[in-house]
Parts: C-alpha cells; structure tokens; sequence
C-alpha cells in the first residue's frame, strides 16, 4: 500500500503538511531521519505511517505516559494494532502486552525509555524484529535542551544491543543547533535525512494585552467561551489557585494543575480535562508537555513566562487540529520581576560548577530579555517569534495583535542612523565588514569577548542603542536590509552598508516602518462556522461526547473539533460524502459513520 493511501484511509486527511513526505519516505528508504517541526506540526504521522508500511515491528520512544496512551487510543480507534510499555501497566497487562508482541500482533509499540533496559523488555526486544526505531520529544536527551531526560542516554546502548540495527528516526520541535547537534551525535543517526520545517503556526493569533486589572480582563476574554477548551497559564501556584476559583465562581468549569498537589489529584485533573469534562485548565508550566488535545482553542497567559522558547510551546498547544485559536498574554511590569526572581532563585542544577551555573543563569537573564521585547514590541508579534527562531517573514502577517490594528508608518530614522554609522564606523576601524550579532552587540554596548578583543568598546556608536533588545534590533536591522540600505555577503554572512545608506546618513532621506498604531479592543479571531452550520455542529459534538463517554475515550479520539466543523460546513448524505470530510479515515467511518450521517439527516430535515 502506499503512502497516500495510508493518509487518506486510516487518518482521514488527503495532503501531507510540509515536511512530512519526505520523513517518511527517508525511512521507507532506510535511511535515519531527523525531522524538527513545531508543536502540531504532525509529527506522529511521520512514523506512524512508516510503520505501518514496513515490516516488521515499530518502537516508539517517548517520555510522555500520557501521551503514550492517548496516541495508542487514536491508532486503536482508526483500526490500528498498538500498545505501550510503561509503568502504568501492571504486572498481568504487561505478560499480556509481552505476549502479543511475540505472536506478531502489533505493528505499533510505544516505549518509555526507562524500561529499556528493564530486563524483561530488553530480553523480549532481542526477540521481535524490530524494523523501525522513532524517538519522539529527542531534545530531552540533549543537556542544553530544557526538558533533559538522563534515561534518553540510553537509547543508542539499547539500540547497539539489537541484533539487527533497525532505522532510527528522532523528532522533535526544538530547533536550537546546540540540541540538533546533541541529538545527532549522541543517537548516532547516520546520515540521516534533516527535514526542518517553517515553525510559523498560520492558524494561532498571537496577542498581548496589558490590562490595569487581569482578572477583569480574562473574564472579558472568556465570555462566549464556556464551552471552549483551553488552558491558562500562570507564574506561581498561588496564582493557579486564585484565577481557578475566580473562573469557578463565575460558573466555567475550570480545573487546575501544579507541582503542589498531590500526583492523583493531577491526573484526575488533567483527565477531567482531556475528556472535556472540564474545559478550562488553569495550570503553572509544569502541565502540558506531551498533552495532545488537538480541540484547544484558547492559551492564555496570565503572567509572561521565562523565555520565547517556553512561550512559543505553551501556547503552541492551542489548535492542533489546524482550527483558528487564540494566544493571548496579559502583560504587566510586575511579570519581570516575578521572572527575575525565578532565575535568580531556581534550584541549582547539581551536575553542574558554579560557573556553568552562572552561565545558564545568563543565558536566562537573555531569554527573559527577548521575552519582555515580545510584550513591548509594536511590530508584527508572529514576524517577533519566527525572528527570534531565524526565520524569515513577511513584515506584517495579518493574525496577530499588532497587524489586526490601524497601521501607522512609524518614522524610524534615527534608529537606522545609528545603526548605518555603526556599521560604517565598525568597517572604518577594522577594514572589513562583521556579521549582524557583533553589529547588534556593539550598539547594545555589550562587553562581549570578541567585541572587545576588536576594540569595538571604543567607537562612539558602542552601547548607542542599549535599551533597544536584541530582537527588536535584529528586526530593524532585517527591514533596513529589505528597504535596500544594508545587504549581506552571502558567502561570509557579513553586512555591508549600499550606496543607498548615504542618503539616511548625510542626506536625512525617512526610513518608516509600518507598526501598531494604538491598542485595540481585541475582536476574536474568525469564527468558521456560523448560522445554521452551527447549530449542527453543536448536535454532532453532543452526539461525538456521547458516543466518547460509552467509549469509555476522549472526544477528540472520535473527531476532532476541526473535522467536525467540517462535516457540519458538507453536511454529508451518504458514505462516500461522508468520507470527503477531512479528518475522517475509512475505519473511523465505518464505526461512527452512520451515527453521524443519522444525525445529520435529523437536522437536515427538522431545518426544511
Ligand atoms: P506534533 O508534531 O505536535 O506531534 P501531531 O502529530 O500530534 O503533532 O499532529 C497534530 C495534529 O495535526 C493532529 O491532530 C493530527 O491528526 C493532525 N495532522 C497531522 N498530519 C496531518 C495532515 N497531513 N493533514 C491534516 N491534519 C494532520
Ligand atoms: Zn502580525
């Protein structure tokens, strides 16, 4: 069977998402594969479907228990034979699973990397041919990654131990070079096939607020929303505990999550939230890492986390399912110095000395700053994020914030004056031209080595622009490039003044950039579906929850909020309609097609 089949059969969906093709088709190839796509990139599929196509069995590795169970319930569900191996299973489930996997009857096993080298799996694993070996989350085997799990390190030992090297795929979503490197070298992948997708999320608008009272605020945000699903993120536990309640007594069925309580108490939470009995998470950051509800449409943050990076993936987690959703931030002074104060006070990592410790704290003090820059920034906030990743983007992108208000052109000349002369007074000293991160550190006036060691401290243009953050400056930088008065060597990666600078630096000529013009009042992102449809998709919902609670499974493992969406914009009459909607695959139709054709025939004629 090929590939498109496959998609098209048991996942329902007719095109692949850039990059998955050509992940799969690395393995298929028997070639190791890296892929680093973003949170709801469609990462799964790209070993699921390998999976299935091969021989053989496929071992999934990941960190996340809850995931493990939810991805094994999803392939269930489309008809595909897969279990997991973790320490939720007790002694008889585990024979048991052990027992199938030697008589062939998976194709898909899920693995928690501690249990590798649990005697008994290791034994079983010399004995199931295993063809295809996916590491899922591969950052957390990487130190400099933030979710460091030293049980990944023995991953490439298990593997070794195999009688036969099996392909191995590793994905992730971090894209920094210093955990591609890591996960390369310590995985041993041989020249694997790199696929690095864009990590824009179309479909998320980014927003930041800075209300005088947030609790008014995220009440004004939440109305309309009581039957949407979504989490709110604050800084500290206490604060988890109050906004809880506040939503509580306004009548929102939210629920919470932190390190304070107790473990049962988390999971029946975040079960309660999964299975959208309750449909507001209020949590810190210690919730959500391998949560895959694919029908959140709201991430809100109560206070500005720590970094981009811890940004980006807590509110990546909003509309994975490809449905329009909300990330709002509500911003106040006060969230800088509570992050400050986490950095300065976080636990001290025992591996390392005092000066690595005093050189990851930098690197936090760092990550805050661009952090706060993305809560001040009046450009456009998605063009601030894929910035801050190295991405290029168009300079307004229509969905977020800051380019859903008026337009104006902001007069941006003496900035560009300032950075124009340091980039001419820097090739005027030196004699040659020098990359963008040492134009940006010298108008910082940071007392970076190489800055110094080139003497660059002592130009007058050194430290002209410190309170101008490094994004912020990198984003200027990249429109003055675009406007034709600086250019890159592209072979050296330098930056270089064109003849056209001369005109801001003697001649005055304006440089403008287009930017927010004044906060707006926020209209929420588009609705899809209106009028009649909508009434339809509330019935298919209530008929997608029921048949989930007998189930005993999550809704979203029926359908997504997406694929239903879709099915109530078609309104299918018959099987083969029904299997046009998107989201829908040939097992899943077969076992819930009726009762959603029934249903929809129902409202059909009850709107005649
Ligand atoms: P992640 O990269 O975060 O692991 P997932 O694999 O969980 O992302 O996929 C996120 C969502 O996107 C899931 O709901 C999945 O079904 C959906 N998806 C994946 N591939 C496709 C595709 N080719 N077309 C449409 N939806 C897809
Ligand atoms: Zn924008």
């Amino acid at each position: 069977m090929d590939k498109r089949v496959l998609l098209e059969r048991i996942f329902g969906y007719t095109q692949f998402r850039p990059g998955q093709e050509e992940l799969i088709d690395g393995v298929l190839s028997g070639r190791d594969v890296f892929g680093i796509m973003p949170t709801g990139g469609g990462k799964s599929m790209c070993y699921q479907i390998p999976a299935l196509l091969l021989p053989g069995i496929t071992l999934v590795i990941s960190p996340l228990i809850s995931l493990m169970r939810d991805q094994v319930m999803a392939l269930k569900a489309a008809g595909v034979p897969a279990a997991y191996i973790n320490s939720t299973l007790n002694a008889a489930q585990m024979q048991a699973v052990y027992r199938n996997l030697l008589a062939g009857q998976y194709k898909i096993v899920y693995v928690a990397p501690e249990r590798l080298d649990y005697g008994g799996f290791g034994s079983i694993a010399e004995r199931i041919p295993i063809s295809f070996v996916a590491v899922d989350e591969a950052h957390c085997i990487s130190q400099w990654g933030q979710d460091f799990r030293p049980s990944y390190l023995r991953i490439l030992n298990f593997i070794e131990n195999l009688p036969c090297r099996p392909v191995l795929g590793a994905y992730t979503a971090t894209a920094t070079k210093q955990v591609r490197e890591d996960v390369e070298r310590i995985l041993h992948l041989r020249d694997p096939v790199r696929k690095v997708t864009g990590f824009d999320r179309p479909n998320l608008y980014f927003e930041v607020l800075k209300p005088e009272k947030k609790d008014d605020e995220l009440l004004r945000l939440l109305v309309g929303k009581n039957r949407k699903s979504g989490i709110i993120y604050c800084a500290t536990r206490k604060k988890v505990e109050s906004v809880c309640e506040l939503l509580q007594d306004h009548g929102y069925a939210a629920t919470r999550y932190h390190a304070g309580l107790s473990e049962e108490e988390r999971s029946e939470n975040q079960e309660d939230f999964l299975y959208d009995r309750k449909t507001i998470m209020v949590a810190t950051n210690a919730f959500g890492m391998g949560i895959d509800k694919s029908n959140v449409s709201f991430v809100i943050h109560y206070n500005m986390p720590k970094s981009i990076e811890a940004y980006y993936q807590e509110a990546g987690r909003a509309g994975r399912d490809g449905s329009d959703a909300d990330c709002v931030l509500l911003f106040s002074n006060g969230d800088v110095q509570t992050a400050r104060f986490l950095i300065n006070n976080s636990s001290d990592n025992e591996e390392m000395d005092p000066d690595q410790q005093e050189l990851v704290r930098q690197q936090d003090f760092a990550r805050l700053e661009a952090m706060t820059g993305y809560c001040k920034t009046t450009y456009c906030l998605r063009g601030y994020i894929l910035e801050y990743f190295g991405q290029k983007h168009p300079e307004i992108c229509g969905n977020c914030g800051s380019c859903r208000g008026d337009f104006e052109a902001r007069d941006i000349t003496r900035e560009a004056q300032m950075i124009l002369s340091c980039v001419k007074r820097i090739r005027d000293k030196l004699g040659y031209d020098v990359g963008m991160t040492m134009i940006q550190k010298t108008l910082q006036g940071r007392k970076d080595k190489r800055v110094l060691e080139k003497g660059l401290q002592e130009l007058t243009t050194y430290g002209l622009m410190k309170d101008v953050g490094t994004t912020e400056l990198r984003m200027l930088m990249d429109h003055l490039e675009m406007d034709g008065y600086l250019q890159t060597d592209q072979e050296m990666q330098t930056i270089e003044l064109t003849p056209a600078a001369g005109k801001v630096l003697y001649h005055g000529e304006k440089v403008e950039i287009l930017t927010r013009k004044a906060p707006e009042e926020k209209t929420s992102a588009a609705v899809e579906v209106t009028g009649q449809a909508a009434e339809l998709l509330d019935a298919l919902k209530e008929l997608r929850n029921s048949l989930a609670r007998e189930a005993g499974i999550p809704p979203y493992v029926i359908f997504s909020n997406a694929t239903l969406a879709d099915m109530a914009k078609k309104q299918p009459k018959t099987m083969r309609e029904f299997r046009k909607v998107s989201g829908v695959g040939e097992i899943k139709a077969a076992w819930y097609g009726t009762a959603f054709l029934k249903r929809i025939q129902k409202f059909i004629d009850e709107n005649e």
